[in-house]
């Protein structure tokens, strides 16, 4: 699963690049509600989409606290 890919198709630009040359998008963390963006370390985010279609993004470490809110 490419989460930065996923970032980048459903998060909101914050107007610069990264190495690679591709636009940094930020998307929120439906666990603590901060800031995840693309060009940070991915390797500790989730990424689900909901029965209804929506995308969520998550901290690994923030998974319990997205899952009492019951969005899955
Ligand atoms: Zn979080």
């Amino acid at each position: 699963m490419d989460v930065k890919r996923m970032i980048r198709t459903s998060g909101k630009p914050v107007g610069k690049n990264d190495i690679e040359g591709q636009p940094v998008c930020e998307v929120l963390c439906q666990g603590c509600r901060k800031k995840i963006r693309s060009d940070s370390d991915l390797r500790r985010v989730g990424y689900v989409k909901t029965k209804s279609g929506r995308d969520l993004f998550f901290h690994t470490d923030c998974m319990s606290e997205v899952w009492k809110q019951g969005v899955f």
